[in-house]
């Protein structure tokens, strides 16, 4: 089941979970998963028999699992509140006149907020359904980072990927696609799900049938991503741990075991929020994991 590690070519993997995995939205399941620890770049790898195939993100398959219209306009209702965590981890003013690039952008919500500092934008999802909208708000558009790399080889300021390199067949070749469109001195920002989130261990029983899921090929520390992106060619210039949930959605999940998101809870005010944000995000126990990366020079 668990071959040649796509990352680093290791044949060993130690099994770090069999069980329940989400199949979509809270309460859709997979039953009997399997995911199993790289024992040379330490990077989680769910078992390809319940991987969705990474062709759906090509068409409306992935889309329509996570229960979201298929255009534009709904992908923005649930996205658009999502970039601020983006955006507090990028140097914004840094970004003004130059070269921008999102792979699996999806519908675009992230260049949309900062599409008035850069220059170029250039916007790289699969998914067709999305193209006509992009292009129309002004956004060169490809299907994959290799295409778009052939095509802008060295021109390229910043990168960014945000909740991408989970899903993806083979997380290096991603990242390596990416970074020939890249100027010498510039930058990738990555973020992933974090796999040293605090709940994975506060709920060792509960949370991680919620946190392995069908869409999540690979799961990563910063050890392992870092590990992931130095094979790819790059060199890693900053890691963020970012927290984007209230203490109130922790205090839930052990009272109820089920996701209820940032609603307020009796008895917690923003200040508690703040404090165990500030908490998770300085032990690197947080949910989501921002890395910068760059080219390395002498590949
Ligand atoms: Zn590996």
């Amino acid at each position: 089941m668990f071959e040649t590690c796509e990352i680093c070519g290791a044949h060993e993997w130690k099994q770090a979970y069999n069980g329940t995995i989400r199949d979509g939205t809270f309460g859709s399941i997979r039953e009997n998963a399997i995911v199993a620890k790289c024992s040379g770049c330490g990077a989680e790898r769910l078992g390809e028999e319940w991987c969705l195939p990474e062709s759906h993100y090509e068409t409306g398959e992935y889309r329509t699992k996570l229960r979201q219209e298929l255009n534009a306009s709904s992908y923005f209702q649930g996205h658009d509140n999502l970039q601020i965590f983006a955006l507090q981890t990028l140097p914004l003013p840094a970004m003004r006149g130059k070269n921008v690039a999102d792979v699996g952008c999806a519908g675009g919500s992230f260049l949309d907020h900062v599409r008035g500092l850069a220059n170029r934008i250039i916007a790289i999802e699969p998914f067709s359904e999305y193209h006509e909208s992009l292009t129309s708000r002004g956004y060169e558009v490809y299907p994959f980072a290799d295409k778009a790399a052939s095509q802008n080889i060295g021109t390229i300021d910043f990168a960014t990927s945000f909740q991408v390199i989970e899903h993806t067949d083979n997380p290096r070749q991603f990242l390596a696609d990416i970074r020939p469109m890249l100027k010498p001195d510039g930058l990738l920002y990555l973020s992933t799900p974090n796999r040293n989130d605090v709940l994975m261990s506060l709920l060792p029983d509960d949370y991680p049938s919620f946190f392995y899921r069908v869409v999540h090929r690979w799961y990563f520390n910063a050890d392992s991503l870092a590990q992931c992106a130095r094979l790819a060619g790059y060199e890693v210039v900053d890691t963020h741990f970012v927290h984007r949930y209230s203490m109130g959605n922790a205090m839930r999940w052990l009272r109820d075991c089920r996701p209820t998101g940032n609603s307020a809870m009796n008895g917690l005010d923003h200040g508690t929020d703040m404090y165990w944000k500030g908490y998770l995000e300085k032990s690197g126990t947080s949910d989501c994991l921002f890395m910068a990366l760059r080219p390395k020079p002498c590949l």
